[in-house]
């Protein structure tokens, strides 16, 4: 068999070869056949930097290595030059190449025995297993180069910090989890991977591997769309809660169509309808949904909030990522059949809560069922009655008359085209698809929490701003119009 010389391995492409060779292959020689990136995808990046120049202010009279990622070897030499001038404390972007690997770390800062510490920042609240080796490949590389690595670990977002709405108390918003002993003792197996990428990507052929969970995670990989092309349409990973372990049988008997499971292949009673629905392309109807969707009092509200959580706080008594709700879509079923509408956006950068409150709670009135999709929005009126003692009362009433409709959907309905989910994305265009999403602008929840922050973003064009919230308001409206037509299409199974 040929071979080729090996590409340079970064630490993103080490990550991504961990996860799966494949994907790390596709990046190195086929990097066309990944999908755009997305906005929520593209956000997270933008926080990921936000975050990463916030934290180099702890670092004062650090200095950032300004060559980017195509001028590597500049950046090592500008790295150099640095460690070797004894006036400077810390650097940000330090540049390190060994053995094929290069990196960038986020921060090293000079200890004073002549050693580093190695600082990786990251916008999450804890330290995920992936962030161990992403330092430990860090650790390998430094100790390679020579630089002796005093402390090692990650700089992160402590979510039990509460923002006081002044400044931002640096001290108390990061906090450093220290891996020093974990990533030492991963160093054998970091070698070996490194080693195992590189034979990988210097075969003269991609590896054979096939879609399946491990492409979900730590992310989801930007080659699922063309790895999946292929897959059945009822295909068994979408058996809503199928372990690896029977997923993992299913590959060795090379079955991937739910249609193809042998009759003996033990499945749990949601999977055992979902094969069942598939096979006999017949939705599932429970003798109880009909009484489920019917024990109602009027008017019946369809009820939906959008909320924006971001790393860093932006309104006082907020913590790090906590969902501050700005926007609802109210729709009002009358006994006679008449439909209204209310909702409520907040236009401006100032905390909507109040508002957001005292609106919704108009809107509700004291009776009447209030169909949510999912347990979130009770999650939030519990924060909002913690937060907002005035509306404590009222607003823990409004509890008593939610009924959760994806629940009931979950227990009581199934169609082939959910495709295993109950997400509205999935379950409205089985049932309605002329009402499906497609036409949408923003098209899920994370894009409407991204698009909010831009509209009340100052720099935002106006027009823009205007164009933004036209969206937020279809997008938000369209889900609880969703409920209404598929509580209404799901009823028309029982008329005679
Ligand atoms: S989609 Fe899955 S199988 Fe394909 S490259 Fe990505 S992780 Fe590998």
């Amino acid at each position: 068999m040929s071979s080729r010389t090996s590409p340079a391995l970064s630490k993103s492409r080490f990550l991504a070869g961990l996860q799966c060779p494949l994907r790390l292959w596709y990046q190195c020689y086929e990097p066309h056949l990944a999908c755009e990136v997305s906005a929520a995808k593209q956000a997270l990046f933008d926080t990921g930097h936000e975050v990463g120049r916030l934290a180099t202010r702890l670092y004062p009279d650090g200095i950032l290595i300004r060559e980017d990622h195509f001028q590597h070897e500049a950046a090592v030499c500008s790295t150099g030059k640095l460690m070797n001038d004894p006036h400077v404390p810390a650097i940000f972007e330090a540049a390190f190449f060994n053995d094929n690997v290069r990196i960038r770390a986020d921060i090293i800062e000079r200890v004073d025995d002549g050693s580093w510490n190695l600082v990786e920042v990251k916008s999450s609240t804890s330290v995920k297993h992936v962030y161990l080796t992403d330092v430990a490949v860090q650790y390998r590389v430094l100790q390679d180069c020579g630089v002796t690595v005093n402390r090692a670990g990650i700089l992160h977002i402590n979510n039990h910090y509460v923002y006081d709405g002044h400044e931002l108390n640096l001290e108390s918003l990061f906090s450093f989890s220290d891996l020093t002993d974990q990533v030492t003792a991963m160093q054998a197996e970091i070698a070996g991977a490194l080693k195992n990428l590189s034979e990988m990507l210097s075969a003269a052929r991609a590896p054979s591997i096939k879609a399946s969970r491990h492409c979900m995670r730590p992310y989801l990989c930007e080659f699922w769309d063309h790895c999946t092309r292929h897959t059945p349409e009822f295909w068994v990973l979408n058996l809503n809660g199928i372990t690896q372990e029977r997923l993992g049988e299913l590959v060795a008997m090379d079955v991937q169509d739910i249609r193809d499971l042998p009759d003996s292949f033990p499945l749990t009673p949601l999977q055992n309808r979902i094969r069942t629905t598939v096979v006999h392309q017949r939705e599932y109807i429970s003798d109880k949904l009909q009484a489920e969707l019917t024990d109602i009092i009027y008017p019946i509200h369809f009820l939906d909030f959008e909320t924006a959580g971001s790393a860093i706080p932006r309104y006082a008594d907020t913590r790090p990522y906590q969902s501050v709700p700005f926007q609802w879509s109210n729709h009002i079923l009358d006994e006679d059949g008449t439909l209204q509408h209310h909702e409520y956006l907040c236009n401006q950068d100032k905390d909507p809560r109040q508002e957001f409150v005292a609106s919704l709670l108009d809107s509700l009135g004291d009776g009447g069922t209030i169909f949510i999709y999912t347990t979130y929005e009770k999650g939030i009126i519990r924060q909002l009655a913690e937060y907002l003692p005035q509306y404590h009362d009222q607003l823990n009433e409004t509890l008593e008359r939610f009924k959760d409709l994806c629940d009931i959907i979950r227990r009581h309905y199934y169609h082939a085209k959910f495709y295993g989910s109950f997400s509205l994305k999935f379950v409205l265009p089985a049932l309605l698809p002329d009402l499906s999403y497609d036409n949408l602008i923003i098209q899920e929840g994370n894009h409407a929490s991204l698009e909010y922050l831009r509209m009340i973003d100052p720099a935002t064009a106006p027009a823009e701003k205007k164009e933004i919230r036209k969206n937020l308001l279809n997008y938000c409206g369209h889900d609880t119009l969703a409920m209404v037509k598929i509580r209404e299409e799901l009823l028309k199974r029982f008329r005679i």
